[in-house]
């Protein structure tokens, strides 16, 4: 383990560990960035923008309406009990909602007519509205635009293979992390999604797969990904929720495997170390993007708060806690971060956890975003970098490019009408 990022001094620790402690608390104590990856300038000139790190969404914004996805099978019976309605309705609502995807009311000939409008309303209201659906790949990849009960913005992907269905949800409107590579952080934040329109990404996406209208035949969601706009961890609750939601067996929930959901994160160590406690032993996904601090400082801005050290240690930790492998994310940059020393270093980082099969690497072939000047490596560099991280024996897979032509793959999504 010969090159490893220096650790911390103890008095950066003792600033880590404040700012943690700030962060559990919901990143009251540091809602803005302070503009330290300004400190670091010249790994990339021509870096779009610098952007603050926002982790709270703009104030005094509406809540989405109340669903019976943001509830649970107690809360979503005294809910309807409130409304001076019969409380067993919810589970027949959660039975249209969950398991039969039912989403026209007449359809739900089981609620009494005089009373469906009611109940509808009361645990059913209209989360989301798609705006246009684009197709790639002979249909089988699909990206579509959602507007919010209050015109904000944002992008589902659906992508069918022979052998599995994966939709990529997202959990904010925009991202406060400001990726300079990703058009999503470009954007900012906007606000935070709730857990049912998290979860109602998740069951259009069934429906259209049930109803056979993606080729392919009559299908099911498989898999879920939190990897369309927004930052999962900057989202906690919400996403906790629909991760519950999603896993709950139906008709509480959609009833899919733990291990068919995965949550990509920038790395918000204290989040990553919560996640690990919930007992859902979902997949996590980790944006990494460099093995050393001043190239990820400037690639993966919360690095300036999060030390690789730091990240990749919670990462371990989840892993060794939850016994589910971690994904380690690696956007292949042309001349910033594809070096031959790079894939040396990033090996030698993750193998000084040891080598228990605790992590691979997904590499991602850079997808274009506007105005950012990087491309993609060149296919023999990406190779000589699978090459050595395997050869140290890391396990490493390079990512399909879905949806590109559609604006729908990693990094492409910013929901413009
Ligand atoms: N905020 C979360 C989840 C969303 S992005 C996160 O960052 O993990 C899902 C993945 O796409 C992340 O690894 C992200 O870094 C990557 N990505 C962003 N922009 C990209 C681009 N232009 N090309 C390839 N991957 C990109």
């Amino acid at each position: 383990m010969s090159s490893l990022p220096s650790r911390r001094a103890p008095c950066h620790r003792t600033r880590l560990v404040t700012l943690a402690t700030a962060a559990i608390g919901g990143f009251r104590l540091s809602s803005s960035y302070d503009g330290l990856a300004g400190d670091n300038r010249g790994l990339m000139p021509d870096s779009p923008k610098t952007l603050p790190l926002v982790f709270d969404e703009p104030r005094g914004r509406a809540k989405p309406p109340r669903h019976l996805a943001d509830l649970d099978e107690a809360a979503r019976k005294e809910l309807l009990e409130s409304h001076g309605l019969p409380g067993f309705r919810a589970k027949q609502l959660s039975t249209h909602y969950f398991a039969r995807l039912v989403d026209d009311p007449a359809e739900m000939t089981d609620l009494p007519a005089t009373q469906r409008q009611e109940l509808v309303g009361a645990l059913l209201p209209s989360l989301m509205t798609p705006l246009r659906t684009l197709e790639a790949d002979k249909g089988t990849t699909r990206k579509t635009l959602w507007k919010l009960f209050d015109g904000a913005l944002v992008e589902s992907v659906l992508m069918r293979y022979p052998d599995r269905a994966t939709i990529c949800v997202s959990s904010q409107a925009g991202c406060g992390m400001a990726c300079p590579f990703c058009a999503t952080g470009q954007g900012g934040l906007q606000r935070n999604m709730s857990t049912a329109e998290i979860v109602e990404q998740v069951v259009a996406g069934a429906r259209s797969l049930a109803r056979g209208e993606v080729p392919g035949g009559p299908g099911r969601v498989s898999n879920v990904v939190f990897m369309g706009m927004g930052e999962p961890m900057a989202n906690y609750k919400a996403v906790l929720g629909a991760v519950r939601r999603l896993t709950d067996p139906a008709p509480a929930g959609l009833g899919m495997s733990a291990r068919g959901v995965t949550v990509s994160t920038v790395g918000l160590v204290p989040r990553i170390n919560q996640l690990a406690t919930e007992g859902i032993p979902v997949t996590l996904a980790l944006s990494l993007h460099a093995p050393d601090d001043e190239l990820r400082n400037e690639l993966v801005p919360i690095n300036t708060r999060y030390s690789v050290a730091e990240t990749v240690e919670a990462a371990w930790n989840y892993a060794k806690t939850t016994k589910r492998r971690v994904s380690i994310e690696y956007a292949m940059m042309r001349g910033i971060n594809d070096q031959a020393h790079r894939a040396d270093l990033l090996a030698d980082v993750l193998h000084s956890y040891g080598d228990w099969g605790w992590v691979h690497v997904n590499l991602i072939p850079l997808n274009p975003t506007p105005g950012s000047k990087w491309t993609a490596s060149d296919p023999r560099d990406e190779r000589e970098f699978v090459r050595r991280l395997e050869a140290k024996g890391i396990p490493t897979t390079v990512r399909d490019t879905r949806g590109r032509e559609i604006d729908g793959a990693c990094g492409q999504l910013a929901a413009t009408e």
